[in-house]
């Protein structure tokens, strides 16, 4: 087969940048690609010495030019930054369908358009940014006034996961580096293209030597536990799995650092019988399997009203036969390999999990089988089941993959309970044409965020993160300035 746009590109070799150098280690791991099990390139793998150099140089780039920037001047290289990437755009498309298999259009209008829009918002914000006044008078008669300013908190560690590689990262490398912080980043073992080629770009920017460093490898007694256990970080922000978050939690205890937490979620889709019909089936098509499943805001649990429950049961089961699973670049393909063929064997445990649990297979379960090449593909078939009780682990757990549970609801009241009986709560959607009702139900919902009609639109201005289980404080505009901020209060006597 013959590809439209080249993949799997390599990136060979995959290199770790530090102190404004790129830098090769004696230990390296293949990067497989998830759709043929090529080797795409060897990546470096980061020792707890070449760690702990890219922590040095990054406190060290504090008091360099990039600490004596303005943050309008800040600004000024993050839009470079930017301007590098949309230069380059192509090849992290590139690189983001090698590494992860996802359909190219995805690559493009979700991942790498929003690792531009990542650093254009937040070179904008934090150039705006201000602090406040406070004018008060003492019971004794006193003038004072106070006034706040922001700093940056110093170095950063960032550990990003492999769903949204170039997404997530740039979600949290841009307002720290906005704020005036430096960086040292480990991205998923499982991604490590995209980093590398920001790594580039940033090195093509003019971003000071130390500013941003960036460190391949894994987690547990790898550059991940390394990173998070360096006693001289400031802060440490992460997204990934709940499990993770609590280890690293732990980690960061030590010196009782800053966090910030984006983890899992098991998230639900209510579907009210007065929906816009057509519209909910197509939107739960969209939060269930986008991505073949693997974005944390996926809807994994759906919740039909009762009366039109067989009809959406049906309507869903048609529209999700008809999506094409392929190549990236196949004419029309919606969904894509999985991350990897060992991810590819959990979601399947999964699937034979809900089984033994008495789920009904209302369509898919298991693997595609196409008759060529793409055999080799780590793929499976999006998957819907009914007929699971509320307390079944597939009901509760997150799988991580394009499968959604569909179970009738009788009251509102119901429904939210329902929804809100989980270990989770990252988002939810409501599908309804009564206003009142989708006001009602959204605001009860315990989870970071609420759609109503919609999934996966995002103002990066407003607030993102979990409650629960999902999660630990919110980023997005002006709530990512006050995590890479440090903010102090400077108390004048007037009188
Ligand atoms: P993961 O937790 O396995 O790995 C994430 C990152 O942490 C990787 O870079 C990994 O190498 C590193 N890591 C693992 N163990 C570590 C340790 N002990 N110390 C330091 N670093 C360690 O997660 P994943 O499988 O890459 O990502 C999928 C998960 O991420 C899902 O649970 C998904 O819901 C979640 N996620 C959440 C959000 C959100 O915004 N809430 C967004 C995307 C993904």
């Amino acid at each position: 087969m013959s590809h439209a746009v080249p993949w799997p590109v390599s990136l060979s070799p995959t290199r770790n940048y530090v102190d404004g150098q790129f830098v090769t280690t004696a230990k390296t791991f293949p990067n497989i690609c998830p759709i043929n099990g090529v080797k795409l390139a060897d990546v470096h793998e980061a020792d707890a010495g070449l760690v702990d150099r890219a922590v040095h140089a990054a406190r060290q780039a504090l008091s360099g030019p990039w600490g004596r920037m303005s943050p309008a001047e800040r600004s000024a290289v993050l839009h470079k930054v930017a301007d590098g990437i949309e230069r380059r755009f192509e090849d992290f498309v590139a690189a983001e369908v090698s590494d992860t298999g996802r359909p190219v259009a995805q690559a493009r209008t979700l991942d790498v358009y929003r690792g531009v829009a990542n650093f254009r918002t937040f070179a904008d914000l934090a150039r705006l940014a201000g602090g406040e006044t406070f004018d008060m008078r003492t019971a004794d008669g006193q003038d004072i006034m106070n006034y706040t300013v922001r700093k940056p908190h110093g170095v950063v560690g960032i550990i990003s996961p492999w769903n949204l590689p170039l997404l997530l990262l740039t979600w949290k490398v841009a307002p720290a580096l906005a704020c005036g912080n430096t960086v040292v980043v480990k991205p998923s073992e499982e991604t490590p293209s995209s980093a590398t080629l920001l790594a580039e770009v940033m090195h093509e920017a003019g971003v000071p030597p130390g500013v941003f460093n960036l460190l391949h490898g894994f987690g547990p007694d790898s550059a991940g536990e390394f990173l998070t256990r360096h006693p001289e970080l400031d802060a440490i922000t992460f997204t990934g799995e709940s499990r993770t978050g609590s280890t690293i939690m732990k980690a960061a205890a030590e010196g009782v650092r800053e966090v910030s937490f984006e983890l899992g979620g098991k998230n639900a889709a209510v579907v009210f019988a007065d929906a816009d019909f057509d519209e909910a089936v197509a939107g739960v098509i969209r939060s269930s399997f986008t991505n073949s499943g693997q974005v944390c805001l996926c809807s994994e649990r759906v919740y039909v009203e009762r009366s039109i429950f067989d009809r959406f049961v049906a309507a869903l089961k048609e529209k999700t036969e008809a999506l094409k699973i392929g190549y990236p670049d196949e004419d029309g393909v919606n969904m894509g390999s999985l991350i990897s063929h060992g991810h590819r064997d959990k979601v399947l445990s999964y699937f034979k999990l809900a089984v033994e649990e008495g789920a009904t297979v209302v369509t898919g379960g298991g693997v595609p089988h196409f008759g060529d090449e793409r055999d080799q593909g780590a793929f499976v078939q999006p998957t819907i089941w009914t007929g699971l009780p509320d307390t079944a682990r597939c009901v509760r757990e997150e799988v991580f993959g394009p499968v959604c549970h569909i179970a009738p609801f009788d009251t509102e009241e119901e429904v939210i309970a329902r929804v809100n009986d989980s270990p989770y709560g990252l988002a939810a959607c409501v599908w309804t044409t009564n206003l009142k009702r989708a006001h009602n139900v959204s605001r009860q919902f315990r989870v970071g965020i609420a759609w109503v009609n919609t999934w996966f639109l995002r103002d990066l201005r407003t607030p993102f993160g979990g409650a629960k289980l999902s999660g630990l404080g919110r980023e997005g505009g002006r709530h990512s300035l006050d995590f890479y901020s440090e903010i102090s209060n400077i108390c004048i006597r007037l009188s």
